[in-house]
């Protein structure tokens, strides 16, 4: 289980965050570091550290993390998006719940850094 984290306290509502989704499950909202001229993240309410936590039971959930994302990139008119879930502090992972970035509005270069 996630210890308290920026997102437990996002989602609490102790912080402030721009939402763009709630539900039952998860919430989406855009990052505050931008990393492209759309940057959200979508993270679920389920308090997991990050997708090595993720268990069988956890199937529909990261499904529905993943189609939600959709959705709003879709509702924005997006045809081209990045999906970055860093796993670990080696990939990246600054906040240890778990969450999914959605990047858009520019090209995108390969390999990531
Ligand atoms: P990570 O590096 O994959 O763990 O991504 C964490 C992301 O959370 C970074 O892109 C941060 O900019 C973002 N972030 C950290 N604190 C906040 C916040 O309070 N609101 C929105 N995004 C945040």
């Amino acid at each position: 289980m996630a210890e308290t984290t920026i997102f437990s306290k996002i989602i609490n509502g102790e912080i402030p965050c721009e939402k763009l989704h709630e539900d039952e499950l998860c919430l989406a909202f855009n990052d505050i570091a931008s990393q492209a001229p759309v940057h959200f993240l979508v993270i679920p309410k389920k308090p997991l550290v990050s997708l090595c936590e993720c268990l069988e039971e956890d199937r529909d959930l990261l499904g529905h993390l993943l189609l939600i994302g959709k959705n709003i990139a879709k509702s924005k008119q997006l045809k081209n998006w990045r999906t970055v879930i860093n796993t670990g502090e080696e990939s990246g992972q600054t906040v240890f719940h778990l969450h999914i970035h959605f990047l858009a509005g520019r090209k995108m270069s390969w390999p990531p850094g």
